[in-house]
């Protein structure tokens, strides 16, 4: 039987579910049905497949285990629009199609990204079934979020709980269904949210936690204070977050670290390096001479004590730092002293460090305690940070827009250009649609011939020296020349302006190049390698005496992105497009123009104008008639003769309008999915 909404949801209908049905198509009638749909605590609203998600900023009624039944195995059309509609769709497609599916979650920070992606995973949890084995995989996948977001997570003028990384997350299933496997693959840590944070936000979560949650002999032995104790989490004036409390999710992360399978012991390391970022804070310089002099050598106990180091030797290497230096063919080592600049950003250097190798090690243990070594079928998660444009943008804003700006190059590769080539491929009568392909901009940013930004940049860092003044304003003098005059760039005196998709991003260039070289030097690494402790030793694995030279943060990015882009056109795509409405994070709180912008940077004018003009359902010929075989006893249980006489047969006998289909080289497109939901209610009917 057809459930409709009045009966599944007890709710009126408010505004159009699908807007493919729009009768006039244009950003405000979008941007007016999602409204009418807010204020009626309807979140969710379809472009045919793509879901788009507005945050209610409160907790909404239909996410219970009742909904969870009602969207089991039932078509979209059945029940309002639900992500748990798009979650199910997701996991029987990767079934019944065998074949692998991610969604990716897009929107701004704050958006509702992470909580969309904890409702998907906690939804296919449900919904399968499995032992022992997949009842524990299933544990570690729903715990991993509280320990991620704990180290990767922190309160930002934007959303209390932001995340900074971004993260693919794919779950693994057996030919049953059962998940019985996972991997995370992680991006782009903010590890500069370590040693500084801007008025009204905060570092990572795990601090606070640790510092009011953790039990009082192990604070003693941590030497742990009250937060403003720490210069690390003084600096912003900002300790709390309405809502939150950090004890509580102390005792959280603790047991997750648990459920991963981390010992006693590594549990303890763990938040042992926590404490001793904080307290590598607490060092400072004078200047003595023309060089940086530890303020007070007090403040070195407590560091060198956690990490497993001499004092003499931590603070020998904040303070200076060997140099190889060639003469005349000899190469020799001599010990440079640094300035208390220098000496104050090799202090947050190795702080950054120590807290993103610990956050990589979590990743890797949940990674480790989730294995399996051969792949059947996934569906991924991707939950990655959307689009920023602050007052002032850096390296960082660079790196997360490009990433984006690679995101909506999948999205127009495959819904929007795919689409109509497809159309053409299998020569459908149809009318064009202009939409604006950034690939543009990607090459601009991306591309090795001719140069984009990130070669001009490694280009500099390359041949930077130890001395590096001046070497920001080199690479944008480099810039200016390789790129002025592309369409998209701009330039000024202390920066660059990209014309991004979803708006003109001015980047200030200052620390690009110390940025993109993101080397840990030689001698922290070496410090960090005479550590008592395995486990530090252990973090820093890697061979200080091979002369490559090291990746840069922006190189890798483009690897992590251009990999993550592949694995992500191998798979069935689905999207969410997730809404901000306002920035006062309150219920009911509508921004006009804020929304109107966010649906034109999505693109969803041009999403439902494509969606529209062409034909929302195409299938292959046989697996069309398999699944509707059997409307006619002809049909029934297979078709014989050639494959597009049977369709032909088959709609004719279903008195399918001849305007509604055609019939392409080896697909059959239908326009409307009305029509198609006459066919499932037959079919149902039969079975
Ligand atoms: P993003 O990951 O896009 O930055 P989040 O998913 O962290 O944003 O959402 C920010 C905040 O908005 C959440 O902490 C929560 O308070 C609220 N929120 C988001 N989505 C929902 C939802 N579906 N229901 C209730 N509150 C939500
Ligand atoms: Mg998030």
């Amino acid at each position: 039987m057809v459930k409709h909404h009045w009966q599944s949801h007890n709710v009126k209908q408010s505004g159009l579910d699908d807007m493919v049905l729009l009768s006039k198509i244009s950003e405000s009638s979008i941007v007016d049905n999602l409204k009418k749909r807010y204020m009626d605590d309807q979140i969710f609203t379809y472009i045919g497949p793509v879901l788009v998600s507005v945050n209610p900023f409160k907790q909404m009624t239909y996410f219970t285990d009742r909904e969870v039944e009602l969207y089991q195995g039932s078509a979209a059309y059945e029940n309002p629009p639900h992500i748990y509609a798009l979650a199910d769709d997701m996991y029987r497609n990767m079934m019944i199609d065998m074949e692998n599916q991610c969604v990716i979650i897009s929107g701004e920070s704050g958006a509702g990204k992470t909580v969309a992606a904890k409702f998907i995973m906690s939804y296919i949890s449900k919904v399968s079934g499995g032992g022992d084995r997949v009842q524990h995989v299933k544990e570690i996948i729903l715990k991993s979020n509280p320990l991620l977001e704990a180290f990767g997570n922190a309160k930002t003028v934007r959303n209390n709980n932001s995340s900074r990384f971004g993260k693919y997350f794919e779950i693994q299933f057996s030919r049953g269904g059962e998940p019985d496997g996972g991997k995370i693959s992680n991006f782009l840590l903010e590890k500069s949210r370590v040693v500084f944070q801007n008025p009204n936000e905060r570092n990572f979560h795990i601090f606070y936690q640790m510092l009011t949650g953790a039990p009082s002999e192990l604070k003693e032995q941590l030497g742990t204070a009250s937060p403003d104790y720490f210069y690390y989490l003084n600096q912003s004036g900002c300790y709390s977050v309405d809502g939150t409390n950090d004890a509580e999710e102390f005792s959280e992360t603790m047991e997750a670290m648990q459920v991963i399978g981390l010992t006693p012991d590594e549990q303890h390391y763990v938040l042992q390096i926590t404490a001793s970022v904080l307290h590598i804070g607490n060092i400072s310089f004078i200047e003595n001479g023309n060089y940086a002099a530890v303020e007070n050598q007090d403040y070195l106990a407590y560091p060198s004590y956690l990490l497993g180091v001499s004092q003499d030797a931590l603070r020998q290497k904040l303070t200076s730092r060997v140099m190889d230096s060639k003469w005349g063919g000899k190469s020799e080592s001599i010990d440079v002293t640094l300035n208390v600049e220098q000496a104050s950003s090799t202090r947050d250097a190795l702080a950054k460090a120590l807290h993103s190798r610990l956050f990589d090690f979590l990743v890797q243990s949940v990674n480790t305690a989730i294995r399996k070594d051969y792949d059947e079928f996934n569906i991924g998660v991707l939950d990655i940070y959307g689009f920023e444009i602050f007052q002032r943008n850096g390296f960082e804003q660079f790196c997360i827009n490009f990433v984006n700006e690679k995101l909506q190059q999948i999205f127009i590769e495959l819904t929007l250009k795919a689409e109509q080539e497809e159309y053409v491929q299998e020569g459908i009568r149809w009318t064009p649609i202009d939409y604006f392909n950034n690939k543009i901009v990607c090459d601009l940013i991306e591309s090795q011939a001719p140069v984009g930004v990130m070669c001009v940049l490694d280009d500099t860092c390359a041949t930077m020296h130890a001395v590096n003044e001046g070497a920001d304003q080199k690479f944008l003098g480099k810039l200016c020349g390789a790129v002025s005059s592309h369409e998209h760039f701009q330039s000024f005196s202390a920066g660059f302006i990209i014309h991004h998709y979803a708006g003109k991003v001015s980047y200030d260039v200052d620390n690009f190049c110390e940025k993109n070289k993101d080397v840990l030097f030689k001698d922290l690494v070496e410090l960090m390698q005479q550590s008592e402790f395995d486990f530090i030793r252990s973090l820093f694995p890697e061979n200080t005496n091979t002369q490559k030279r090291p990746t840069t943060a922006s190189s890798k990015i483009k690897t992590q992105c251009n990999i993550l882009v592949s694995t992500l056109m191998k798979c069935s795509p689905h999207y969410i497009r997730c809404i901000k409405p306002n920035e006062s994070k309150k219920p009911h709180d509508w921004e006009e123009s804020r929304v109107k912008h966010q649906v034109e940077y999505l693109g969803l004018k041009e999403n439902v104008r494509v969606r529209r003009a062409g034909f929302a359902y195409r299938r292959p010929f046989h697996k069309f008639l398999q699944r509707y075989a059997i409307l006619t006893p002809e049909t029934w249980p297979r078709w014989h003769g050639d494959e597009r006489q049977g369709i032909q047969h088959l709609m004719s006998c279903v008195n399918m309008d001849p305007d509604q289909w055609q019939c392409g080289k080896t697909k059959l497109f239908v326009k409307n999915p009305e029509s198609l939901f006459l066919l499932e209610e037959t079919r149902d009917r039969k079975y």
